[in-house]
């Protein structure tokens, strides 16, 4: 009997200590909000300033998503991360790639791709957000054309351009990556950049952005301070916040990482974007049902990247995947709900309860899902036996 207690204290010791050891991860995985229902938000970057074809494939994704429901009857939803301007090449070209001038969103050049979003947004199927006023810092991508013959060619192209096609590190709007590691920008430039392009979005949309994503994930404090000012309450993240470009050109300098719900310094909530759907890069259909599950088990919202890029490259087959994949998440969670990204910050921030799950039960379940991502916790647990409790945990709700 004496054994029997000892071994018993032995184990409840061992694992009391594997749950010290993680506590900060298990206790900001309990403090992130347990949604009630299943969330599924397609987060779609890169529009606006660029190539002329994207007004057809913004047609046709309206029409493609209008025509898939929830069960209350709200459509799919899309954001559109916009880019507000593109370089003028023709003006560029003149001055021999000596100054930079901008064509933007607002001009005549763009009406019909400005015309396409205006309906889907009135429809409630796009959700515009400030991705930024370019793909690219305009004096980085200058200085890199001094000896870049390729960037040159692409600054002073006829043209609208296609940011994609840009060296990835200069396709970061917030730090100058002219050259490797990238250099920080100075935060009054930071500061005037995010005021002047939040008066430019209010101008095309007429309402100031009150959702941000960096381009590329590359962005710091004083972007997100500028961007508070400029009354953005929400900012989509990847999880973990990238502040240069490291001497391979790679995102680096993480300085943070996040979960859906906590907050920046300047006071904005974060939420995490961290499935994948890609369909021209060959991303299978599925992954978005997949992914919807995994994340509804963990009383997360699934908010799905994926780029303009699919629908310019392979319009008819990215429109038919996106498509199929929208029913087949409808068919696996019939409960599912399409909202924006700003819906969703506010019913976290407001703790709204038609959103937010306070039943300890389904609270546990949710918490318990959310632990394998704890890098080494999951193996400890395993190790330790503590992931037979858990495991029940999981069940009991
Ligand atoms: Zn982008």
């Amino acid at each position: 009997m004496t054994i029997l207690a000892l071994a018993l204290a032995a184990i409840l010791l061992l694992w009391t200590s594997v749950l010290l050891a993680f506590a900060t991860p298990l206790a900001a995985r309990w403090r992130e909000p347990v949604l009630r229902h299943p969330v599924l938000i397609i987060e779609s970057d890169d529009w606006g300033a660029g190539p002329l074809a994207q007004a057809d494939a913004l047609t046709r994704l309206n029409t493609m998503l209008q025509r898939i429901r929830d069960a209350s009857g709200h459509p799919a939803v899309m954001t559109l991360g916009v880019l507000l301007e593109v370089p003028d090449g023709a003006r560029i070209a003149a001055t021999g790639c000596a100054e930079y001038h901008a064509l933007p969103l607002a001009d005549s050049r763009f009406d019909a791709v400005r015309a396409a979003i205006q309906p889907g947004i009135r429809a409630d199927v796009f959700a515009p957000q400030l991705h930024g006023q370019c793909h690219y810092w305009p004096s980085a991508v200058m200085a890199a054309a001094r000896d870049n013959p390729a960037v040159r060619e692409w600054l002073t192209a006829p043209e609208p351009a296609t940011t994609e096609d840009l060296p990835s590190p200069l396709q970061s709007r917030w730090v100058d990556a002219s050259s490797l590691p990238s250099h920080a920008l100075s935060p009054d430039a930071i500061r005037q950049a995010a005021a002047a392009e939040a008066a430019v979005y209010q101008a095309v949309f007429g309402s100031a952005p009150q959702v941000a994503v960096a381009t590329t994930f590359v962005w710091n404090d004083a972007v997100e301070a500028a961007w508070a000012r400029a009354g953005v309450e929400a900012i989509v993240t990847p999880g973990r916040r990238a502040t240069c470009r490291n001497a391979a050109g790679q995102p680096g300098c993480v300085d943070a990482t996040m979960l859906t719900g906590e907050r920046s310094l300047a006071g904005q909530t974060y939420l995490v974007r961290d499935v994948y759907f890609e369909p021209a890069l060959g991303h299978v259909p599925q992954r978005l049902a997949d992914g919807l599950q995994a994340r509804t088990r963990q009383g997360r919202a699934c908010l799905v990247e994926t780029h303009r890029f699919n629908f310019l490259q392979a319009p008819d087959a990215s429109l038919a995947a996106l498509e199929t994949d929208l029913f087949t998440a409808l068919a696996a969670c019939p409960e599912l709900r399409f909202a924006s990204p700003l819906e969703l910050a506010r019913a976290i921030q407001h703790r709204d309860p038609a959103w937010i799950e306070t039943r300890l039960m389904p609270r546990l379940a949710a918490w318990r899902a959310r632990l394998d991502e704890i890098p080494r916790f999951r193996r400890l647990s395993r190790l330790s036996g503590l992931a037979l409790p858990l495991a029940w945990l999981g069940r009991a709700a």
